[in-house]
């Protein structure tokens, strides 16, 4: 009964909104739940040989001891910025209570997890797992088009948490969201720059620094869509 389950599936942010962009039309989030995991600690993930098996311990501890059915989050952000595979998108999260339904079908708020403890004189919501989190952020209000004042972090829902973490500042995170928002690109729009425009470009160049400049801004292009 307890066998654990088989695989969760790891992605990269760019891979993510490819396998979240059908789910647009067969469900509807109502809100984003940040959460930070509180343990497993970074540290916990570091350690780990085998880094499904952090995925796959919550996952027991979310059916076995709390019995939610399945993991509560619909994604995990690891450390390295990776996001792993939680409950269907179509279920609800287990999130906070009083908060995981919007009591029509096929209608509840999409919930992730970021690995780690947070909260002040811990460890550090930095880097790679900071930018997935908050491309994953806008990647959910942007294609569900929901208004910035549906991003919740837990401890508005439940004040009694500090999650996802006493050092995370709300406001820093969304003035971070809205950032993104103006900088982000679709790879579509990216290529399409890159194809009719730099491209030509480059063969036209004449000299040496003038080549690598274009190739430079390609690359950022392809940052910036996430294709890299
Ligand atoms: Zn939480």
């Amino acid at each position: 009964m307890t066998a654990e389950r088989k695989n969760f599936r790891r992605f990269t942010y760019a891979e993510y909104v490819d396998y979240l962009k059908p789910f647009v039309s067969k469900v509807k989030f109502s809100q984003v739940h940040v959460h930070g995991t509180w343990k497993p600690t970074i540290a916990d993930y570091r350690k780990a040989a085998e880094k499904i098996k952090i995925i796959q311990a919550m996952w027991r501890f979310h059916t076995v001891t709390n019995n939610w059915g399945d993991i509560a989050q619909h994604a995990t952000i690891d450390p390295d910025g990776f996001i792993w595979e939680g409950r269907s998108l179509l279920e609800a999260p287990a999130s906070a209570s009083g908060y995981n339904d919007a009591d029509l079908d096929g209608v509840h708020p999409f919930m992730f997890e970021m690995i780690g403890n947070f909260d002040v004189g811990a460890e550090k919501l930095e880097g790679a797992q900071l930018a997935t989190a908050v491309k994953l952020t806008n990647a959910i209000i942007s294609l569900w088009k929901l208004p910035e004042s549906q991003i919740k972090f837990h401890r508005e829902l439940n004040p009694a948490k500090t999650c996802p973490g006493s050092s995370v500042s709300k406001a820093s995170f969304l003035a971070l969201v809205r950032d993104w928002r103006s900088v982000d690109m679709s790879p579509a729009d990216a290529n399409t720059i890159i194809s009719k425009w730099l491209s030509p470009a480059w063969f036209a160049a004449a000299t040496k620094a003038e080549k690598d400049e274009i190739h430079r801004l390609a690359e950022e292009l392809r940052k910036a869509s996430g294709q890299l």
